[in-house]
């Protein structure tokens, strides 16, 4: 099998079952979904029905009516999807654990998507001990399988870069489907997916008005013919301005799974253009983002500065702990866009209601948050908060490392100033000279 290197034993244990379990939990998609095809390649060789389970807990930790509801919109892609290749799919309400438990007795092996992150890590590590199956993880969210770009925490973008450059072309191309030729497992959808919101009001969940994007496959692939079609040729030169739209808008369709890296690498490819946008859109989307994805799959826990900063940039926070703050907000401030800067106000506005904030403003959205809050652990937990709560591509490898990144991670040190000591600062003077932001704070 060409992906094989992406598929890991986690647990091996022999027993009878109906079926093979493809447990669906971080790649919400039918198309370039390798754990798919390697469960519809298991079950053809053992001659068992494929089922497709997904779980909603709607109790997942920082889960809001916003983000349940790009979720829910993903799955009904993925149940009309499986449904007409006459695959199984149920979609069960309720814990991981409880829901799973009477599945995997009925199941002869369980295949699931890798996850990245160390709550989901050891969420699953325990699902797995306490459940007597041959598990097999397959890393289907990345270009390149996480432990084959590097076995170790990466120091910096330029550091990751050439393992992951030197790799690129043979993982891209990795991909490789299956007929399934098993039986079709009657669905059993516990959601009412054409009635997606009456569906989430019942619920009860914390309330955030929902973002104006649709979650799932199609209007992933509708964003992505939309870059393609007339943005990509500006990529370079103008994705920093936040008065033009020159992004792809990919990372909440990324953060659910509802479309691969890889397939977004190989429609740019189709049209390529000027290289010198495809290489930058690249550099994000594999070499970024993929950095990310390094970082908190080789750390323990996302919550102690300590555990996460580089040595120089704690030594230099320490260093100014006691400096004089001009400001200093509060959270609710800070989520009421309650600061002087109508700059900052504006990106905070943005989160709140596009759920997701442009890329450059999120820089100068965190720096600041750092500069007004009392000390660096209260500016961490404010930023995790809001983004987490806000932006549809929350809670993802990447909003760990984009935030940490305002803190000196993966960043080199710079001439010393206060509060910050050596860590890179934004100056508002700067972004107005580069930028009409007028424009920016009437939107
Ligand atoms: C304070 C802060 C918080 C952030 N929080 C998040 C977050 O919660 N979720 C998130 O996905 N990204 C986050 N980022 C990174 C980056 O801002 C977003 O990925 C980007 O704005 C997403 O918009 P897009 O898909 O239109 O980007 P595009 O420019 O179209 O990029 C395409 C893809 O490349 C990847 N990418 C782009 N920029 C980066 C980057 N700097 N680091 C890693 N990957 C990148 C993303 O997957 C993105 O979808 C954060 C950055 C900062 C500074």
């Amino acid at each position: 099998m060409k992906f094989d290197r992406r598929v890991e034993e986690v647990q091996a244990f022999d027993k009878a079952g109906k079926y093979i379990l493809y447990w669906m939990q971080g790649a919400f998609r039918t198309r370039y979904n390798h754990s798919l095809e390697y469960a519809k390649y298991l079950s053809n060789k053992q001659f068992l029905p494929l089922l497709v389970l997904v779980v909603v807990d709607f109790s997942y930790p920082e889960g809001n009516f916003r983000s349940f509801k790009f979720f829910l919109e993903g799955l009904k892609d993925v149940s009309d999807e499986l449904t007409s290749q006459k695959i199984g799919i149920d979609m069960v309400v309720g814990r991981f654990q409880d829901v799973l438990r009477p599945y995997i007795e009925n199941a002869k092996i369980m295949v699931t998507d890798k996850s990245y992150l160390p709550n989901l890590i050891n969420m699953k590590n325990t699902i797995y001990g306490e459940n007597k199956i041959t598990v097999y993880q397959v890393d289907t969210n990345l270009v390149l399988p996480v432990n084959l770009a590097s076995p170790k925490r990466e120091y910096a973008a330029y550091t990751i870069r050439p393992k992951i450059l030197k790799h690129l072309e043979e993982h891209r191309h990795d991909f490789e489907e299956f007929k399934y030729n098993g039986a079709f497992l009657h669905p059993k959808i516990e959601i009412d997916l054409d009635n997606i919101e009456n569906e989430l009001i019942r619920q009860n969940l914390i309330f955030v008005s929902p973002a104006p994007y649709v979650g799932g496959y199609k209007e992933a692939k509708k964003n992505l013919d939309d870059f393609i079609g007339n943005k990509l040729k500006y990529y370079k030169d103008f994705r920093s301005d936040p008065n033009k739209d020159i992004e792809s808008n990919l990372s909440p369709y990324l953060h659910f799974g509802n479309i691969s890296p890889i397939e977004i690498l190989n429609e740019l490819e189709k049209v390529k253009g000027n290289p010198e946008n495809y290489y930058s859109f690249q550099e994000e989307l594999v070499v970024r983002r993929e950095l990310s994805h390094n970082f908190t799959y080789y750390s323990n826990e996302l919550k102690n500065l300590e555990n996460l900063l580089p040595s120089w940039a704690i030594k230099t926070f320490d260093e100014h702990e006691d400096d004089k703050r001009e400001y200093v907000y509060s959270l609710e401030e800070f989520e009421d866009s309650k600061t002087h800067d109508e700059i900052w106000n504006a990106s905070q506005r943005e989160l709140k209601k596009r759920g997701k904030i442009h890329n450059y403003m999120r820089m100068y959205w965190g720096k600041k948050i750092i500069e007004w809050s009392i000390n660096i652990e209260d500016a961490y937990d404010a930023m995790i908060y809001l983004n987490n709560k806000y932006a549809l591509d929350g809670r993802d490898p990447n909003s760990y490392v984009g935030i940490l990144w305002c803190f000196g991670l993966h960043d080199r040190a710079f001439k010393e100033r206060k509060i910050f000591g050596k860590v890179r600062w934004m100056s508002k003077g700067s972004l107005i000279r580069k930028f009409d932001l007028n424009k920016y704070i009437k939107n």
